[in-house]
């Protein structure tokens, strides 16, 4: 059997040729397909105000500049993410407060918000870990009353609702990532959602060497600006995955369910919160119950490669990474994160999966961990 990878894109042929067709216009950085997609974007959410950039990382960088954090400000976040959350924090001079993970839904604990909140705080990045979305409720309520910006790293989110309210259709700014592996791809690249026009115009300088151009053809800089601006070839590729985005989610959703009704209940692994209206199942991670347990994690993945399945680690809770730990961060400061982060595991899951797929995968996690068990 071919091997069944933990997640792969599915890019039709008709996106195949409009790359082609860029390739073949004479223009293929900054463009009009870049200006199409944004207008994609937003009315994807709803109307409001969407740029694209070549990462979420970038967007979320230059989302802590428009939300005026600066050097010796405090950003609250959730040490179990991708680490780009935290580093973003750090590389605008600013310092990282993280959360515990809460152990039900794994996204920041919001109950502990509240209690990091010092007079240093500016704003707070939560992150919808395998997009289940946080509570944007209480998050917008505490933001509100202590009067933080919010940063959504909605990265891994894209097309997942809060109460029928898509994710970036409201609230503060919000980021998404088109990492090759996130539900919709642009090879790479992300965007930001912002409130106004003339936070898109300063989103719009920051992209590009803070350059502003005018009607009579001169320009100006008047803020300090990077290089992230997006080609029009990754662009040609976000409309084509725009447009299958909520096929993609439903089939997503689909794939979770059957998770559900085939995963062995008995072998004690912990499931992720069953939310099938919420939720985009941007990944399908059990936390197998290593105390009782024979095998190492690593090993059961090396177990489970050697089955054809392709298993995930997504992520080790980033506090406890060598950086972190130089900034004081140690084992035992976030119980929740450190467990979820030790145990996780990233089954396969991608609309291009079959429902065979699902069975096969969790008849091998049954072969593997069943005589693994202490
Ligand atoms: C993928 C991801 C990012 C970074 O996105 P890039 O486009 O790779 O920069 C940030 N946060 C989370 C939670 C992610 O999953």
């Amino acid at each position: 059997m071919d091997f069944l990878p933990f997640t792969r894109p599915s890019i039709d042929e008709d996106t195949i040729a409009a790359v082609g067709e860029v390739l073949r216009s004479g223009w293929i950085t900054t463009g009009p397909k870049s200006r199409e997609l944004e207008a994609a974007l937003s009315a994807y959410v709803g109307g409001r105000p969407v740029r694209v950039v070549t990462s979420a990382t970038a967007a979320l960088e230059m989302a802590l500049h428009i939300a005026g954090v600066q050097p010796g400000d405090e950003v609250i976040t959730c040490p179990l993410s991708w680490v780009a959350t935290a580093n973003v924090i750090l590389t605008v001079g600013a310092t990282p407060v993280f959360v515990d993970a809460d152990p039900v839904t794994r996204n920041i604990d919001l109950d502990k918000v509240e209690a990091a909140i010092t007079p240093k705080t500016r704003a707070i990045i939560p992150v919808d870990l395998a997009g289940l979305p946080v509570d944007r409720d209480r998050l917008y309520d505490i933001a509100g009353r202590h009067s933080l910006r919010v940063i959504e790293d909605a990265a891994q989110s894209m097309g997942a609702n809060w109460n029928g309210r898509a994710i970036g259709s409201f609230g503060d700014l919000v980021s998404f990532s088109f990492h090759a592996n996130k539900n919709m791809t642009s090879g790479e690249g992300g965007c930001l959602v912002l409130n106004n026009d003339d936070e898109a115009r300063l989103f719009e300088k920051l992209r590009l060497q803070g350059v502003t151009r005018f009607a009579d053809g001169t320009m100006d800089v008047d803020v300090l600006g990077g290089k992230a601006n997006m080609t029009d070839i990754a662009a040609a590729i976000g409309l084509g995955q725009l447009k299958k985005l909520d096929g993609f989610n439903v089939r997503r959703r689909e794939l979770a369910r059957l998770y559900f009704e085939h995963f062995d209940a008995s072998l004690g692994c912990e499931l992720p919160q069953a939310d099938f209206e919420q939720s985009n199942w941007h990944m399908f991670q059990p936390l197998l119950p290593l105390a009782n347990m024979t095998l190492s994690r690593a090993e059961f993945i090396d177990a489970m490669k050697a089955d054809g399945i392709g298993v995930g680690v997504h992520y080790p809770a980033m506090h406890l990474f060598t950086l972190f730990r130089a900034m004081g961060f140690k084992e035992g400061d976030f119980p929740h994160a450190e467990d979820i982060g030790r145990r996780t595991v990233t089954l396969p899951l991608f609309p291009a999966m079959q429902d065979a797929d699902v069975q096969r995968v969790c008849q091998a996690v049954s072969r593997v961990l069943r005589p693994a068990l202490k």
